[in-house]
């Protein structure tokens, strides 16, 4: 079954330019703005320029380049924000899917998160 891609997802519209972003690193195929409403000093979203809907999506439909030139921008954010490992103190990169993940916005992307100790990794709830 295909994944349904809904163009009128907020990612999208920010990849049209309808809505402003905080752009912290572009290339050909990935889009790294800051998050609205930051979890950590630190907390920049990296989006494929293609219309993917969740990270199973990209991961088996993307083309080489494509994940190449996401992957490619992941490090250049880390390295931009200063939490890589070459020279900084790390982060968190999370991806949420589906209603299970709790994705709120469905098109892919990635959070790179950090500029503090990030704690546990989950914090359950019934
Ligand atoms: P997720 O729950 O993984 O789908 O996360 C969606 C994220 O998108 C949340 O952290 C929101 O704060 C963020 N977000 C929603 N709208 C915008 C926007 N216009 N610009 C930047 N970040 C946004």
């Amino acid at each position: 079954m295909a994944f349904d891609y809904d163009d009128n997802n907020i990612f999208a519209r920010i990849l049209r330019g309808e809505i402003p972003n905080d752009t912290v690193a572009e290339n050909l195929h990935a889009l790294a703005f800051r998050d609205i409403a930051p979890k950590a000093p630190s907390h920049v979203l990296v989006i494929p320029k293609g219309r993917y809907v969740s990270f199973d999506d990209f991961a088996a439909n993307a083309s080489a380049e494509e994940i190449a030139g996401f992957m490619r921008l992941c490090a250049e954010v880390a390295r931009k924000e200063g939490v890589s490992l070459e020279g900084g103190n790390g982060f968190r990169a999370i991806t949420n899917a589906g209603p299970d993940g709790v994705q709120e916005v469905p098109h892919f992307h990635l959070h790179i998160m950090g500029g503090r100790m990030m704690g546990p990794m989950l914090s359950l709830r019934d």
